[in-house]
């Protein structure tokens, strides 16, 4: 184990684990919480005054000489990099706000009830569990960073806060949707980035349709309430539009066959076709199957501006402007490099000068700074944002770390990385799941690259979901979701 002397984790924990001795015991195995540091901890909560039990002053102890490296994010990159990463050269320690790897491909398919939420989530304790590693987790947000010397401020769910240093640090913080400035999203729209995000479309996706249903809805509020409009036509906004319409065709249309005849879904894109990034062909037999679905597409068309009840888009050929009434609005029209992101840039000012996010080397480097690698979603690249990007950047790092460690090179991490091979991205390949039982697939092959569409891509994408999750537990727990769907239809009650 890591021998950190966090108070910390052993204040927090307490406050969770005091009345039951028995788990109190568990939670300490699991935290390595010698029964001294449960109760020093234990007697300071109880002696301090409330406003002092609200910040702690922490530090990693490196007595065993090892350089403490900390990971920031259990995302894709950062999860790689400890699937990866020979923890025994370092003192690992992961911070995150979330306690859990996520699984995105399958995130629009839990808005609807296809799969349900916790069969994507890999609690990240299984992961640092299962592969036995000396790794320490701590449950908060890093808020702040003192690169000079080197440390972090993190903020826990209970608004604790604690500083903790580091050695090397890699950031992995990911993105979020970015709104443009678009007066109203913020405000009015739904967001698909996280799984508490599906939660929420899933609630106000059965509110809506019920509240369609009541007897004294006029015909106007009834169509209003039934349009779900989806911002966006990238792979995200392609997939839920999809996941909508079986919900609409194989399950509301059994339940409620009034409403669900009812129900229109309009997908808005600004560029004039939907999946810029994939080829042409593809392009076409989407656009081709989702309008055979029944879905209406308003390519070439920007929002102007969304309201409680309605937005505004605009034709960018024309520039006429038109308003629509909605009951949902889901706006999956890009992301941005998360907060943290943007403050470690406030302390690089001049080199760090990309508003999209931190610049990085081939090395992966942040430039400008020392000791801090990032990687994913929070960067700006020539690579897009996307899962496999981020793991393949994780999996380079924790290689560089790992073989920087045999060559004894720890004490001079920056320069002994800058001195390998740079990261370079190989494609493994696209795949987008649209609706109907039919996917598309553009999968490189030598110079060129295969693409299919329909069903059988279908398959296919069903089966690299499967086969890229996290653990055997997930893939069972969704062919079992995917199981009971075909057979009992989905799950459409919501809590
Ligand atoms: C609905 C959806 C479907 C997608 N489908 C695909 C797909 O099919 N294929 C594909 O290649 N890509 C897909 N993507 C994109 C892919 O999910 C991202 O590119 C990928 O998650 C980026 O990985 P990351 O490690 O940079 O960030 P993330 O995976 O977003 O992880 C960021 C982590 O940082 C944590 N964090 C945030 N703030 C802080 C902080 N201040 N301190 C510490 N930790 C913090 C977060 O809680 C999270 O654990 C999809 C994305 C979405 C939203």
């Amino acid at each position: 184990m890591v021998p950190v002397n966090l108070t910390l984790v052993a204040g927090h924990r307490m406050r969770m684990i005091a009345p039951a001795s028995k788990k109190a015991s568990g939670l300490m195995q699991a935290f390595a919480l010698s029964p001294r540091h449960l109760h020093t901890a234990q007697a300071r909560r109880h002696s301090a005054p409330e406003k002092n039990r609200r910040s702690y002053a922490t530090h990693v102890a490196k007595p065993n000489g090892k350089k403490t490296l900390v990971l920031l994010g259990t995302g894709w990159g950062s999860t790689t990099i400890l699937k990866t990463l020979d923890t025994s050269n370092f003192n690992v320690v992961v911070v995150s706000p979330r306690n859990y790897f996520l699984f995105t491909p399958l995130l629009p398919s839990c808005t609807v009830g296809t799969t349900e939420n916790r069969s994507i989530m890999e609690p990240i304790r299984h992961i640092v569990g299962r592969h036995n590693k000396d790794i320490r987790f701590y449950e908060a947000q890093c808020t702040d960073i003192d690169p000079e010397a080197k440390q972090l401020t993190l903020q826990t769910p209970s608004d604790s806060t604690a500083r903790i240093s580091y050695d090397y640090l890699v950031v992995g913080v990911g993105g979020t949707y970015n709104t443009f400035g678009t007066p109203g999203v913020q405000e009015h729209a739904l967001f698909l980035k996280e799984m508490q995000d599906a939660s929420k479309i899933r609630r106000r996706l059965k509110d809506t349709i019920e509240k369609a249903g009541f007897e004294g809805t006029t015909e106007e509020e009834r169509k209003r309430l039934l349009h779900m409009v989806v911002v966006g036509g990238g792979p995200t906004g392609v997939e839920f539009a999809g996941e909508l319409h079986d919900l609409i065709t194989e399950d509301l249309s059994k339940w409620v066959p009034g409403l669900a005849k009812q129900v229109k879904i309009t997908l808005v894109e600004a560029l004039p076709h939907v999946l810029p990034s994939f080829d042409p062909k593809l392009v076409k037999y989407t656009e081709h199957t989702l309008r055979k679905n029944g879905i209406q597409l308003m390519t070439g068309t920007t929002v102007k501006q969304v309201g409680p009840t309605s937005l505004v888009v605009r034709d960018t050929k024309s520039g006429s402007e038109a308003e629509i009434p909605y009951g949902n609005i889901v706006w999956a029209a890009g992301i941005q490099a998360r907060e943290f992101a943007h403050t470690l840039r406030s302390k690089v000012p001049i080199v760090q000068n990309n508003a999209r996010g931190l610049i990085i080397d081939d090395h992966l480097r942040v430039r400008g700074a020392r000791d801090i690698w990032a990687l994913g979603d929070c960067t700006v690249s020539k690579n897009a944002p996307l899962a496999q990007v981020a793991s393949q950047q994780g999996k380079w790092l924790a290689r560089a770390f790992n073989s920087m460690a045999k060559e004894r090179q720890i004490g001079d991490a920056y320069a002994s990385i800058a001195a390998k091979a740079p990261f370079v991205y190989s494609s493994r390949g696209s795949l987008a799941y649209i609706g109907g039982e039919r996917a598309i697939a553009e999968i490189p092959a030598f110079s060129t690259s295969i693409t299919a569409g329909g069903p059988l891509a279908s398959l296919f994408w069903k089966s690299y979901c499967l086969w890229e999750l996290f653990s055997v537990r997930s893939s069972m727990s969704v062919a079992t979701d995917w199981a009971k769907r075909a057979l009992f239809g989905r799950h459409i009650s919501v809590d």
